[in-house]
């Protein structure tokens, strides 16, 4: 019903306009018509007062012949009708008056003629022909206008009335906005990229798809005339998504969900679609579930790259740390059997070396190089993931992992090729299985436990964790902030060990050894805590406040103690504290600042310190040495360091390994081999010996008759406090004296 009235409309409409355009041009031609008459009207004028004016000099001239004046009649005639051809169109006095045209002007000549009209006659008729005329044209022009404005506010009138009552899908535009999730349905009908669909209420189709999909998906309108069906665009996997979000809105009145969905262009590209699915089911003219899509995919892109850089370390482009507790904690969820589930944790072995002494564009290299042998190594589903620094993690499920830590460990081993030439970097592997009870943070700190225990075994090492280890762990930790209080507090004491002239016995120096006096009373040996503060890097200010200390000791002795001018300090110096910037600076300013002369002083480095150490630690030694200072080679053989390497380094002294000394318990051929060669050695390259651990008198006859200079042990002297170091330098003149 209602669509007949509006269809009746419609056709009113149209039939109001077909009339009125005729009506308005048919009296806009009559004043067309008029309006060029009236000027045809006034070129007659012209042309008739130009004619006169001959006819006047005609007239005037005696001897004009008639063939002349019929010459001028003929011309005027040709000349009228070419004004006016359409003489039929003209009023009918005018045409008359036309067609005598001829005779009145040249009425003159040929008195008596009955059709003579005198001149003025002529221009009366003209002017009156050409009011009228003109009359006629205004007349008709207004009439056009008047019904022009009547037809306007007709036509306007049914517009309006139609705009409310028919095409449904516009009403909704009207109305619907308010009552849609993020209002303006009908400017996104309007829109050029969104797509407008129309599902039937029974959801057997499309009813309605919006020309826009030819440019939002290169679809053909007409394929969805025959094929109503969205499955052609939509990506398969994504169309349970759709399909639940129109049945959901379906069921429920008025209802409206949102869903993003990937659909596919007819070239095969693929989109990212957010579509607003709206229950119309109710609106008249729809009928139907209307969804509003719109192409999202340089946002879903954007927001891709910006997830990517959340959960992705940046230099290498594994997981970052944060996002690798996320999946560990995923696996843990869904994985029934934890003890599938297992992490092996990775710390690089001399990677700061190589950032210190090459420059981060290598070190940068170096990781990337290891995170691209770690994505090699893993398989799909395991988690690769640098955690930070030269820590790596990697996520495993299987039963397999200690077998992976080991290959990963030996590919790590393989030198790495960099612009500045080839560089080896190990990698210590802590592995650790999840039992029922594991979190992210249990795992993590397990693997770093077992991991910390492979690195204390040597380099390029795998250890699985082991309870036992947890203990260790918590120690250490304590420890360390233990350390931070001591070095605020300087809570540190240093003993005194004599050096000895094996030759004639007498006291050289002392070797300075730290002790760390606790709060029950005991004392915690340098082994037990220098390793830790290696690694925390706590042992570069504890380096400094042993070198202040030490060196103010040797200063007051000499200056204090009879003979105490010529004695000497060694000192023990870790490889983070060469390499900690300003180090040859902090050496010259103590030894300037004690008035200690520098060749009194002898730094000790560990020869697995130095071993595999760079061109930089040389430089570091050589500036040493050109203060004065000494250098010798801590704990020399337990390193293996080879010949080559031993003469490349600027030292001064070779410390022979306890374990040299030890063998000669065994009193074999072979034990003494091994020192003579180290002492001739020694002679070679020009370096003094200090034999070290000399506990037996024999061991110290044998070390003596090898040529080896100096000594220190249990059996000459233990380590002293400063003052039973005094106590022990006085007994020793005493001794002399006696
Ligand atoms: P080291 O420099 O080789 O020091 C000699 C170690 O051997 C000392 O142990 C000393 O007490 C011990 N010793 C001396 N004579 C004998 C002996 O006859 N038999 C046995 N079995 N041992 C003997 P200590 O003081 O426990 O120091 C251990 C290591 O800790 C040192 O080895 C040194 O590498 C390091 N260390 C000690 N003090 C410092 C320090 O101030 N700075 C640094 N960086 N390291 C230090
Ligand atoms: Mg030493
Ligand atoms: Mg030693």
């Amino acid at each position: 019903m209602r669509h007949r009235c509006a269809s009746v409309l419609v056709v009113v409409a149209v039939a109001v306009s077909l009339t009125g355009a005729a009506v308005v041009s048919a009296s806009l031609q009559r004043a067309h018509v008029a309006g060029s008459l009236a000027a045809d009207l006034d070129r007659i004028g012209t042309t008739a007062a130009r004619l006169h004016q001959q006819q006047d000099r005609l007239a005037l001239g005696a001897e004009v012949a008639p063939d002349e004046v019929m010459g001028l009649n003929r011309e005027l005639s040709d000349e009228l009708a070419e004004v006016t051809p359409e003489v039929g169109d003209l009023d009918p006095a005018l045409q008359a008056l036309l067609r005598t045209s001829a005779a009145p002007v040249v009425a003159p000549s040929s008195p008596g003629d009955p059709g003579v009209r005198s001149t003025e006659e002529f221009r009366g008729a003209l002017d009156a022909a050409k009011a009228r005329a003109r009359s006629e044209a205004d007349a008709a022009f207004r009439r056009a206008q008047v019904l022009l404005w009547v037809m306007t506010v007709v036509v306007l009138a049914i517009v309006l009335v139609l705009g409310v009552r028919v095409n449904g899908l516009v009403r909704v535009a009207v109305r619907r906005p308010s009552r849609t999730a993020d209002g303006h349905l009908w400017a996104r009908v309007a829109h050029d990229d969104e797509l407008l669909l129309v599902y039937h209420a029974d959801l057997r189709g499309l009813r309605y798809v919006s020309p826009s999909i030819e440019r939002v998906l290169g679809f053909p309108l007409a394929d969805f005339a025959i094929d109503p069906d969205p499955r052609r665009f939509l990506v398969e996997e994504d169309l349970q998504a759709w399909n639940d979000a129109v049945a959901a809105t379906t069921s429920e009145p008025g209802g409206h969900r949102r869903v993003t969905v990937r659909a596919r262009r007819l070239d095969g590209s693929e989109l990212h679609l957010e579509a607003d699915v709206t229950n119309l089911l109710d609106e008249p003219g729809v009928a139907g579930v209307a969804i509003n899509a719109r192409d999202i995919s340089s946002r879903v892109h954007l927001e891709a790259d910006l997830a990517h850089q959340a959960t992705h370390d940046a230099l290498t482009g594994l997981t970052n740390r944060l996002q690798f507790t996320h999946e560990v904690n995923a696996v843990l969820a869904d994985t029934e059997d934890h003890a599938e589930v297992a992490i092996v944790l990775l710390d690089l072995d001399g990677f700061k070396e190589i950032n210190d002494s090459l420059g981060h564009g290598a070190g940068d290299d170096v990781l990337v190089t290891v995170a691209a042998r770690l994505a090699t190594l893993s398989r799909r589903r395991d988690c690769v993931a640098r955690l930070g620094g030269d820590e790596f993690a990697v996520l495993l499920v299987g039963d397999h992992a200690e077998a992976v830590a080991q290959r990963i460990v030996e590919a790590l081993a393989e030198p790495i090729e960099l612009v500045e030439g080839p560089v080896t970097v190990g990698a210590s592997a802590g592995v650790v299985v999840a039992d029922a009870g594991s979190t992210v943070a249990s795992l993590l700190r397990d693997a770093d436990a077992a991991m910390y225990d492979a690195k204390r075994r040597g380099r390029n090492r795998v250890s699985v964790f082991e309870p036992a280890m947890h203990d260790e762990l918590v120690e250490r930790m304590q420890l360390r902030s233990e350390l931070d209080a001591a070095i605020a507090s300087e809570a540190f004491t240093l003993v005194y060990q004599p050096k000895l002239g094996l030759e004639d016995g007498s006291v050289e120096g002392f070797e300075a050894l730290i002790r760390w006096p606790r709060r029950d009373g005991s004392v915690t040996a340098p082994n037990d805590f220098i390793p830790i503060a290696e690694r925390t890097g706590q042992i570069v200010p504890i380096g400094s406040w042993v070198l202040r200390t030490a060196v103010a000791q040797l200063a007051a002795w000499q200056r204090q103690l009879p003979d105490g001018a010529s004695l000497t300090m060694a000192i023990n110096v870790s490889t983070r504290q060469l390499s900690a910037p300003g180090f040859v600076d902090e050496v010259r300013r103590v030894l300037v600042g004690n008035r200690v002369e520098p060749t009194a002083v002898t730094l000790e480095i560990t020869e697995t310190a130095l071993i595999g150490d760079t061109d930089e630690a040389v430089a570091v030694l050589s500036a040493l040495r050109g203060l004065g200072v000494r250098i010798a080679v801590d704990d020399y053989g337990s390193g293996h360091a080879s010949i080559a390497y031993l003469r490349r380094l600027p030292v001064d002294v070779l410390k022979i390994d306890r374990s040299f000394v030890a063998a000669l318990d065994e009193r074999t051929d072979e034990a003494e081999g091994y020192l003579r060669s180290i002492t001739e050695l020694a002679r070679t390259l020009r370096l003094d010996t200090v034999a070290e651990g000399i506990e037996h008198e024999h061991q110290l006859d044998q070390l003596r008759a090898l040529g080896c200079s100096s000594g220190q042990g249990f059996h000459l002297a233990r380590p002293l406090s400063p003052e039973a170091a005094e106590r022990f330098l006085s007994g020793r003149r005493r001794l002399d004296a006696a």
